[in-house]
């Protein structure tokens, strides 16, 4: 099978079709239009076998994972998403990881009404990169880059969740049969916090979501708004399966350093905050206060009430040694 059968028979026509495709996938390039009034936002992510997911992971599991980490970056931004494109990689053609690679990209893209715009194929290890973009009103993006002394630090979800799961795959922690599934989906198949993030436009202060671990992230906006910061480590959401599979002290450690938890991290100014309250309270995403921003130039303080506590907080890193 040629590069271009495999791409008519796995992945055109298939998905939700959006009316600003003027010529999607089939031709030299896609040609698309952008509403008036608004910004593109453009994200790219590759996801690499035995790296960013376990050798063997199903394709309907890898292409879920690889919208959703994308997906997940437009939201930090504000952004609502429209068109994926995407570059596979893979050592043969293996048609039953393509069927289910295919299925995972039809039900994210309907879920989310995004339509495929364009594909490639090459032949080498199997990696999965795709590019997504959406689009947030002129002036509205999120950044990281806003957050002021006296903002409120604010979570969606549960933290920590992604870290324990592979953990739990790979055999270095033990977790009771009823939690097992709960845990494999929020690594296998994290949820981008996508109508939370278009909701926080004008809310927030600055925004970004958590790939490499809360701790690793929140600098990202310390050092990006130059200020410092201040986290309630008793404050931090942690899900039932978290509290009831190990002890408290090393589900806070899951939930300040674990990757791929894909929640979004924000801050709200005191203004703001009720009108936070509003606005959230219509989706059905859970929130949490965890902190605050205090001036300073990019430290981090980690308490239990008054308590200053430590923690071994180095977040996860790709291709650490
Ligand atoms: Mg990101």
């Amino acid at each position: 099978m040629k590069e271009f059968d495999l791409i008519e028979t796995f992945f055109k026509h298939k998905g939700y079709q959006r009316r600003d495709v003027q010529i999607g996938i089939g031709d030299d390039a896609a040609v698309l239009s952008v509403p008036a009034g608004q910004s593109l936002v453009v994200t790219t992510d590759t996801l690499l076998s035995g790296v960013h997911f376990p050798v063997n992971t199903p394709g309907r599991a890898v292409a879920n994972k690889a919208v959703s980490v994308n997906l997940s970056d437009l939201a930090a931004m504000g952004a609502e998403p429209a068109w994926l494109s995407l570059s596979l990689s893979m050592p043969e053609i293996d048609k039953e990881w393509l069927n289910g690679f295919s299925l995972g990209l039809q039900e994210l893209t309907e879920y989310y009404s995004v339509q495929l715009i364009g594909g490639d194929t090459v032949k080498g290890p199997l990696s999965v990169t795709i590019t997504a973009q959406g689009f947030v009103p002129e002036n509205q993006a999120l950044t990281r880059g806003g957050a002021k002394p006296g903002d409120w630090i604010y979570v969606t979800g549960n933290l920590g969740d992604g870290g324990l799961a592979l953990d739990m795959l790979q055999g270095r922690m033990d977790v009771a049969p009823r939690h097992k599934n709960y845990l494999s989906n929020r690594l296998n198949c994290p949820t981008p916090r996508v109508l939370a993030g278009t909701m926080l436009r004008r809310v927030a202060s600055a925004c970004i979501d958590i790939s490499d671990g809360l701790v690793q992230d929140l600098r990202h906006i310390l050092n990006a708004s130059q200020v410092s910061a201040t986290i309630q480590v008793d404050q931090l959401p942690l899900s039932q399966a978290m509290q009831e599979s190990v002890v408290n002290d090393q589900a806070i450690r899951y939930a300040l350093t674990a990757g791929d938890d894909y929640e979004l991290l924000f801050t709200v100014s005191e203004e703001q905050k009720s009108h936070l309250q509003h606005v959230l309270s219509t989706t059905s995403e859970g929130f949490t206060c965890i902190g605050q921003i205090i001036g300073g130039q990019g430290k981090l303080e980690l308490r239990r009430g008054k308590e200053k506590v430590h923690y071994d907080v180095l977040g996860f890193q790709h291709f650490r040694d």
